[in-house]
């Protein structure tokens, strides 16, 4: 085998109507877990480190859904039978000049790196393989609703997907097929070409029936990898005429004393991102003794966790801040905090919440020497 790094296509087959799942919509743009199915089942290749192209073979009636899917994706119009589609996924696929490729049906969201590895290491050795699950079940043949015989099942395997082949065979073989196959391993065994079973897993189900909606959210939730931080600032007042707080310039008798623009607010949101990944605080990444931070806009802070957390796998899905101060108000201009903090971390308003406290008059807060801020930061891996 050449040590040399293969050119793979990832081609999903997503231009199926999917009238037994029911809803509104094709399945495949139907809510699961917070997306839809296909941002689940695309992501899963695109996110693959060893994919280079990720090719979405869809339904001409999709255009709409197709547009608000990554412009990373190729996108190509399917036939009227899964064999055409995939037909027209793969002469589609040629421009990229793949040595291989991995075909998926859009409808098993639940597909993991894993499993998109175990197929390509099985390409090493193998010009064909797919994953399976083998059958524990006792199998019946049945006559009119009576069990006829009971068939040996010590052979017998349910098919899944992706399903892998060197790209020019499988191309070949779905120019010269004339009947609708169940799958391309069908299309590839009566070709002559030999295919090699991987282990494959329940998890990776195929969403057929309503009710594998839910099974199939389960998986995706048990699969996602949540984590929490927490922040915590405090700036005393110094002389001055205003503060900064989550980027927003508020007139006051005094100013917070800090190296940067002292913005208390963002500087624990700050921090509960930097928590949540386990990457130490802003003090490590901007060391205050540096004076190139001085008067610093803490937006820089802001974006740097945002990109650190991107960068990590994660995206944040949403922000709580707690302003601990007697003045100033803070209601008047916590929606201009949140649209601000919106813009630096490319998060909704309403996935972000800026909120205020006195402290009864008590301590240092209290008697007005300086403002402390808590935030609360959630990160989901991608
Ligand atoms: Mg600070």
């Amino acid at each position: 085998m050449s040590s040399q790094k293969s050119n793979v296509v990832a081609i999903i087959v997503g231009a199926g109507r999917g009238v037994r799942a029911g809803g509104d919509v094709p399945k495949q743009w139907q809510a699961l877990a917070g997306r839809r199915v296909a941002d689940w089942s695309v992501d899963a290749f695109l996110n693959h480190p060893d994919i280079n192209n990720v090719v979405l073979v869809h339904h001409p009636d999709d255009a709409a859904e197709v547009a608000t899917l990554p412009t990373s994706i190729a996108k190509c119009v399917g036939g009227e039978t899964r064999g055409q589609s995939v037909l027209a996924g793969l002469e589609f696929s040629e421009r990229f000049n793949p040595d291989q490729v991995l075909i998926h049906d859009i409808a098993r969201p639940c597909v993991t790196n894993a499993m998109i590895s175990d197929c390509l290491e099985a390409l090493r050795h193998s010009s064909a393989a797919a994953l399976g699950v083998k059958v524990q079940d006792a199998i019946w043949h049945s006559s009119r609703n009576k069990v006829s015989h009971t068939v040996d099942r010590t052979r017998l395997w349910r098919a899944q997907t992706p399903q892998a082949f060197a790209f020019n065979q499988i191309l070949q073989a779905h120019q010269n097929q004339n009947h609708d196959a169940k799958d391309d391993v069908e299309v590839a065994r009566e070709a002559g070409i030999e295919v090699t079973i991987i282990d494959g897993d329940d998890s990776n189900l195929k969403i057929t029936t309503p009710s594998d909606f839910l099974k199939a959210a389960q998986i995706l939730r048990g699969n996602m990898d949540i984590r929490v931080g927490n922040g915590f600032d405090v700036h005393r007042f110094e002389d001055g005429d205003h503060v900064i707080l989550c980027g927003i310039k508020i007139p006051h008798e005094k100013s917070l004393k800090g190296h940067s623009d002292a913005d208390v607010a963002m500087h624990a949101i700050t921090d509960a991102i930097y928590g949540a990944l386990a990457q130490g605080d802003i003090g490590q990444h901007f060391p205050p003794s540096d004076p190139k931070w001085a008067g610093a806009d803490s937006s820089i802070f802001l974006r740097h966790a945002a990109n650190l957390a991107s960068e990590h796998g994660y995206t944040i899905q949403n922000i709580d801040c707690t302003i601990v101060c007697e003045m100033p108000k803070i209601g008047p201009v916590s929606l201009e905090m949140r649209e601000n903090l919106s813009k630096i971390i490319n998060l909704s308003t309403d996935r972000i919440s800026v909120k205020a406290t006195t402290s009864e008059k008590l301590g240092f807060t209290g008697r007005g020497e300086g403002i402390s801020s808590l935030a609360t930061a959630t990160l989901v891996s991608k």
